[in-house]
């Protein structure tokens, strides 16, 4: 532990933003005039999985198309355990999302005649995929972004700058303590927004960027937060499996475009399931594990689909084929499942409040109800541009709370490190668990999340994610028990509260019925 040396006054109490996504930067530009202080522990533009999308924005704006039928499609994938409310509302705003996107300077993808080239990906039942550069959506959104913030004379970008905690004084929210690379400092705020983004870089196999780690999931936590959904964990069928950590993603729009998924012999793995490559991400994901688990390999087979025409449909995914030696329109894409998405984390509600006075959520590392048990796809972009826009709404209607007095404390380590974990969280908290593995993941991870270790944040959300795992006991989504036989029909969403020192788990609404680990 190294003691505190320098706090700053110099921000009088603005709001903090901790991460610079497009749910972080989105959010800064819908505040201003207001001042804002953003922290990116990446330089801008690296570290956010924004940048990496490739799909686009789910948004009902085809002339066959309804936000209704948007909503249906997404309780639909969330396997019963959506917020249909959240989910109805986040539909209904998608097409003015886009809109104010474009407006801002994202060129989406047009016909000659201005209308959106809309893509199909999986479990949607219309072409309602807004994209921008081929497959370069979230390259082009945050480069926008970028540029708007850096014009924006409120918004203060500290880049190289690592939040470490929430800090309370007198029971609330206080300000941050962060890391720099001249050492530790504290910002005062009473309004902080977390958008710290997803967990991949929590499991050996992923898509994620590896700072993706869920930092200001146990941020939140350790401040006493509430959690949900925290055990449902979207693993991508398709990622381009040559060696690379993290795995460049092979975007399901590939076989929205006809793809198909074949073993070493060239057999059909998908044949005869529903609607082949296109049915839901879990049920995708689970016959290639099947496959990869009894020694086969799985390639995506774009030849006939798309042929000579990939790389101009899918610049960004032909490059990363081309670095590794592997020509997609002539040749099969090798693919593996690996961790993509975390549909739980924060408790959020409609304006992205949490259950911490003066801390908001927003992105990825919220739990906003919209995704259920299983994210629709291209609906995460959506969800993070939406509620950019309430929570900015939310924060400037809050008054800032007069500055506590902040004594000098204490930070963590020099480093954050998430790399002793990985190997457990993909081998028991994967795409299939079971009871032991669940619970061996537990007995691992909980001395690390609450010991003084460079992993102990990150432990404490795998740590989490197992415990949740381990209390639902059904398949449901992306959460697939082996020891159970299918659904069990537990409605209710699961919600954590973390104290320092042990984990009690709570059912929602019965949240004053504490679950001991292990049960
Ligand atoms: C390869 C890939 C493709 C995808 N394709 C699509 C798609 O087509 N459509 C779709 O809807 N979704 C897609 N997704 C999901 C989507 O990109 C993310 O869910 C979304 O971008 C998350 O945005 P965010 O702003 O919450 O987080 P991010 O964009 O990940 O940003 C998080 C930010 O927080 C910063 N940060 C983290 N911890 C700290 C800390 N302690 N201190 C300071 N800063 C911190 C990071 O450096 C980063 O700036 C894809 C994801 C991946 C990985």
């Amino acid at each position: 532990m190294r003691v505190l040396v320098e706090q700053i006054d110099t921000f009088g109490g603005q709001p903090i933003i901790i991460g610079a996504g497009l749910a972080g930067l989105l959010t800064a530009l819908y505040l201003s005039p207001e001042p804002v202080i953003v922290l990116a522990k990446a330089p801008l533009a690296s570290g956010a999985a924004s940048a990496w999308a490739q799909g686009g924005i789910a948004a009902a704006v085809g002339a066959d198309d309804d936000p209704a039928l948007h909503a249906a499609d997404s309780i639909a994938a969330g396997d019963g355990l959506c917020d249909a409310s959240i989910v109805e509302r986040i539909a209904a705003a998608a097409p003015g999302a886009v809109d104010d996107l474009a407006r801002r300077g994202i060129a989406f993808d047009r016909s000659p005649g201005g209308r959106f080239n809309l893509g199909l990906e999986a479990a949607h039942s219309r072409r309602r995929i807004v994209h921008a550069g081929g497959d370069g959506t979230g390259r082009e959104i945050l480069r926008m972004l970028i540029a708007s913030v850096r014009q924006t004379l409120s918004i203060t970008v500290l880049e190289g700058v690592e939040a470490r905690r929430l800090l309370m004084a007198d029971g609330r929210l206080a300000g941050i303590l962060a890391q720099t690379g001249a050492g530790p400092l504290v910002l005062p705020s009473s309004r902080v927004v977390i958008a710290t983004g997803g967990i991949g870089g929590l499991y050996r196999h992923t898509t994620n960027p590896l700072g993706a780690i869920g930092q200001g999931v146990a941020f939140a936590a350790r401040a006493g937060a509430v959690l949900t959904d925290m055990e449902f964990v979207q693993f991508h069928p398709t990622a381009l499996d040559v060696g690379v950590d993290p795995m460049p993603l092979v975007s399901e729009a590939v076989r929205g475009e006809g793809a198909i998924l074949v073993d070493e012999a060239g057999e059909r793995i998908m044949a005869g399931q529903g609607r082949g490559e296109l049915e839901p991400r879990d049920v995708v994901t689970r016959v290639v594990w099947g496959h990869i688990t009894e020694g086969h390999r799985v390639f995506l087979d774009a030849r006939k689909a798309l042929g000579v025409h990939f790389t101009a449909r899918f610049p960004t995914i032909a490059a990363y084929c081309h670095t590794a030696g592997i020509d997609p329109a002539t040749m099969p894409i090798p693919v593996r499942p690996a961790a993509h998405y975390h549909m739980g984390g924060i408790t959020v509600n409609e304006t992205g409040r949490t259950s911490v006075e003066g801390l908001w959520a927003c992105g990825e590392a919220a739990a906003t109800g919209l995704h259920g048990a299983n994210r629709l796809a291209s609906n995460s972009l959506l969800e993070a541009a939406c509620c950019a826009r309430w929570v900015a709404t939310s924060v400037a209607g809050t008054t800032a709370r007069s500055r506590s007095n902040l004594q000098p404390t204490a930070t963590p380590g020099d480093m954050v490190d998430a790399n002793p974990m990985r190997d457990i969280m993909a081998r028991y908290v994967g795409v299939l668990r079971d009871r032991f593995g669940l619970r061996a993941a537990i007995e691992v991870l909980r001395p690390l999340a609450f010991g003084d270790h460079a992993a102990a944040d990150p432990a404490l959300v795998g740590l989490m994610i197992a415990t949740a795992a381990l209390l639902r006991k059904e398949r449901r989504g992306s959460h697939y028990r082996t020891d159970f036989p299918g659904p069990a029909y537990l409605d209710s969403r699961l919600s954590l509260a973390v104290s320092e020192g042990d984990i009690a788990a709570h059912f929602v609404p019965a949240i004053s019925t504490p679950i001991a680990v292990g049960a």
